[in-house]
């Protein structure tokens, strides 16, 4: 399936940033720069057939040169937060760029959102776009040189398919995910989208957003989408972890063995009909309702994102895991390799 590149535009000190469209056999469309490792585009059809954009993100390459709130980014090395940027590991402390008031949040402010990726493009069974990433001891605080690998697919069964990969050369922390925030209508806010989370238990927070270390059941609260609900339904409720957020921006843990490749999630826009599923082998799934949009940043053809323009399904390991002895570990040792994949698969609905 073919592949294009193009220039997307060029960075300040003058290197060139390729854009890459993927399709598939019945015209769905990824795009993806390599600044960032960013899925800058996707179009699928709803159901009369007609295709629309349903990421958020800009027309050009400047503003996302600019601090943006991880529009598409591949996000590392370890996605979500750390409490007070440190951890411990074999008895050795370490220091992170605390970049989210007192915690370090995705990776820090030079993170694999901000990196330039090297692309390979193979068009063999399905259009595959390999990025690939060498961040080196210490960088941005984090120990051992890590080889980091994703390729995007797109398959002819309307799948984006990405898998990840790293190793490293001494022990460390990785927690990869992508950061795309989805609105499925293409337009307006995710309030009526329908979503559903094979989740019976989530990740509490303190008011700073870390984990307060406890697993609490969804049952009788707002965070139960076991079944599917709608996002409105209760995202105002007085709750005090609601409050929090504001909104949701918790970690569910998914019903799962570890590394199984099981359905996270389901979301329907009933307007459109499209409707997404998320499969992936990761514990859990953060589900960010962008509760911190607030109308200031205009994205893709100038429109102005309102607070829940678009919400982010982020397939990953528990937050603050490095400091949380109770969660699944996070640690890769030299000679092993971390290996995740997440399937976002489309169809649609009457
Ligand atoms: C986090 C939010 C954060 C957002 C930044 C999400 O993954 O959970 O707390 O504000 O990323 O865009």
């Amino acid at each position: 399936m073919p592949i294009r590149s193009e220039v997307f535009g060029t960075r300040a000190d003058g290197s060139p940033v390729e854009l890459y469209t993927l399709t598939n056999a019945a015209g769905l469309e990824a795009r993806v720069m390599t600044y960032g490792g960013t899925l800058v585009s996707l179009r699928v059809p709803d159901r009369a057939g007609r295709f629309g954009d349903v990421v958020l993100g800009f027309d050009n390459l400047r503003p996302y040169l600019a601090k943006h709130p991880y529009f598409g980014s591949l996000i590392g090395r370890y996605a979500n937060r750390i409490a007070g940027g440190r951890f411990t590991l074999d008895g050795r402390q370490y220091a992170l760029p605390c970049n989210d008031g007192p915690n370090h949040l995705h990776g820090g402010p030079h993170g694999l959102h901000t990196v330039m990726w090297r692309a390979h493009a193979e068009d063999d069974a399905s259009a595959q776009l390999v990025l690939s990433y060498c961040s080196h001891d210490g960088e941005e605080g984090y120990p051992g040189n890590l080889d980091v690998e994703v390729r995007y697919t797109l398959t002819d069964a309307n799948e984006l398919r990405l898998d990840y990969k790293a190793a490293t050369d001494a022990p460390t922390v990785v927690n990869l995910t992508n950061h795309a925030y989805f609105n499925l209508a293409g337009q307006g806010t995710i309030l009526e989208h329908v979503l559903q989370v094979h989740a019976s238990r989530y990740v509490p927070l303190d008011p700073k957003r870390i984990p307060l270390g406890v697993l609490a059941p969804v049952a009788g609260t707002p965070f139960d989408f076991t079944t599917p609900q709608r996002l409105a339904a209760r995202i105002h409720d007085a709750h005090e972890q609601l409050r929090i957020g504001p909104g949701y921006d918790h970690c569910w843990v998914l019903d799962k063995r570890a590394g199984e490749m099981t359905v996270a999630a389901e979301l329907v826009d009933p307007a459109s009909g499209r409707v997404m599923s998320v499969r992936t082998t990761q514990p859990g799934l953060q589900v960010y309702s962008g509760n911190f949009l607030d109308g200031t940043l205009r994205g893709k053809g100038g429109v102005a994102y309102p607070t829940h323009a678009g919400m982010c399904l982020e397939t990953q390991h528990l937050p603050d895991s490095p400091n949380q002895q109770a969660f699944p570990s996070t640690r890769l040792a030299s000679g092993d390799v971390f290996q995740h994949t997440t399937i976002y698969g489309f169809i649609t609905r009457s």
